[in-house]
């Protein structure tokens, strides 16, 4: 942001969250001479990202791990925070359990499929899909449906359904629209930019895991902006400036920024209340369901049979997995992904089932050595207060278009972030620091345009 210090140096906002969206609004702010206080609920900063390191170096992330290709701003931050990367491991074959059967490669009508999407979404305006033409009836489309009767066999379709619907948004292909679907390709760059290791959003990884950079984003910040432990529960404003309330304190400021997803934002009260549409929108934009579960081996051993650990399927409980070893330690890490009802039918099991559920699947994509892991490591967002579900959160079919256009608009001195708000990479780290810059950029032309500061 070019804006040189000082010539803001009276202006107060408040940052509600410290998640990537808030730390970069609150970095923007504070370059540009504001000055800003954070509020955040948890005990740390990163909100859904978390690294556990096994007591032999190595490194787990239990929430967001990989960037990609025209991911700048995040490789940008990587590199002005002294951080490096690594390339995800990916090398050998990779697997296709199609129907329950090994196939080598996906029947030539998933790529037509793809085609297809990838043309729908290059029409989208990712700033205003709503209204592109075409917009309400593929609002008012299932996914799933739409699949059904656009691939040419029920395989392609559940597959289709899985990896799209459930590999981007963690959720089923009947609880998302054709419209989401396409304005999260859109944002993305496309099917080849989203799905895939190298050259894909999932090409890399951070060493020491993405909390590394949150917590020096933090440590980058004014001493005494953030405060952690602060559960704002209401926001209040009038014409003088805004009143945001924690447990212990009332902190004002002349904006504030809610660098929150919708559903977690629509859990504080508002004095005056939100208008109807914006206050509808936080009840339409329900978080994603996904369970990311790592299995731990002595090593890496599916290297050896040739083959990657990389797999998709379009059956079981698992849609995916990677191998998410690390460079610097010998064991192996296989990662697996479970979304929508077969999220929920793990989570409703009974802890045994579960992982011999999970163990039974990881076998079935490298052999039967997968079934004795040293340890199995899983973390529910879902289940986590502060998140209550990830990769994000997502419209509700038909939602787009009544309460889409809300979405980044602000509400008097209210201004919106985190990375649902995003155009470009919405519901990736990438798309969460570009929200925050852009809310923070907002704050400061508004406060540009404001005549005469009212005390
Ligand atoms: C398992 C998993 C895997 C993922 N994989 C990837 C990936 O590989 N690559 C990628 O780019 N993205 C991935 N994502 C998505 C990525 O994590 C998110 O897009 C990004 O972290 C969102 O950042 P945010 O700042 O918008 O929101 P959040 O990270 O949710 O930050 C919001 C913050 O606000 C705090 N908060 C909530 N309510 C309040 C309140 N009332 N008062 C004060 N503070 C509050 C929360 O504690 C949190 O710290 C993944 C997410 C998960 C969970």
């Amino acid at each position: 942001m070019r804006v040189s210090p000082g010539v803001i140096d009276d202006l107060r906002v408040v940052v509600v969250g410290a998640g990537f969206s808030g730390l970069a609004a609150a970095s923007a702010l504070a370059r540009a001479g504001a000055r800003v206080r954070v509020l955040e609920a948890r005990d740390r900063v990163g909100g859904r990202v978390l690294t556990h390191w096994l007591p032999d170096g190595t490194q787990l992330d239990l929430g967001a791990q990989w960037i990609g290709p025209t991911q700048d701003r995040m490789y940008a931050l990587v590199a002005e925070h002294g951080l490096d990367t690594f390339a995800s491991a990916a090398a050998g074959a990779s697997t296709l359990l199609w129907a329950g059967q090994r196939r080598a490669e996906p029947p030539a009508e998933v790529g037509r499929v793809l085609d297809l999407l990838d043309a729908y979404a290059s029409r989208l305006d990712p700033v205003a899909p709503w209204r592109t033409s075409g917009a309400a009836r593929w609002d008012r489309t299932l996914f799933g449906g739409w699949l059904r009767t656009t691939a040419g066999d029920a395989d392609t379709a559940d597959y289709l359904g899985r990896l799209l619907a459930g590999g981007l948004l963690a959720t089923g292909a009947n609880e998302i629209s054709l419209l989401h679907v396409l304005f999260y390709l859109r944002s993305g760059g496309g099917t080849r930019s989203l799905l895939g290791m190298a050259g894909s959003a999932q090409q890399d990884r951070i060493v020491g895991g993405p909390p590394a950079l949150a917590e020096r984003m933090a440590a980058a910040l004014p001493p005494g902006t953030l405060r952690l432990n602060a559960p704002v529960y209401a926001i209040g404003q009038d014409a003088h400036g805004v009143l945001v309330r924690t447990d212990t304190e009332g902190v004002e400021g002349d904006a504030v920024v809610v660098a929150l997803a919708p559903a977690l934002a629509g859990r504080i009260r508002y004095d005056p209340a939100l208008p109807a549409l914006r206050d509808g929108l936080t009840q339409r934009m329900p978080m994603g369901s996904a369970l990311k579960v790592h299995a731990v081996y002595p090593e890496p051993f599916w290297r050896a049979d040739g083959l990657s650990g990389v797999a998709t399927s379009s059956v079981g409980p698992l849609t995916e997995t990677v191998d998410n070893s690390t460079p610097t330690s010998s064991r192996g890490v296989l990662t697996g992904f479970s979304y929508g009802t077969d999220a929920a039918a793990l989570r409703a099991m009974s802890p045994q089932r579960r992982e011999r559920s999970l163990l039974d699947a990881f076998a079935t994509v490298v052999g039967p050595r997968a079934g004795d892991p040293v340890e199995l490591i899983e973390y529910d967002w879902s289940a986590d207060p502060w998140t209550r579900g990830c990769f994000c959160g997502a419209f509700t079919p038909g939602a787009w278009r009544s309460y889409g256009p809300w979405l980044r608009v602000p509400v008097g001195r209210v201004h919106w972030a985190g990375t649902e708000t995003a155009t470009r990479w919405a519901g990736y780290l990438e798309g969460a620091v570009r929200a925050g810059e852009r809310a923070a950029a907002e704050v400061l032309a508004g406060e540009r345009a404001r005549p005469a500061r009212s005390v």
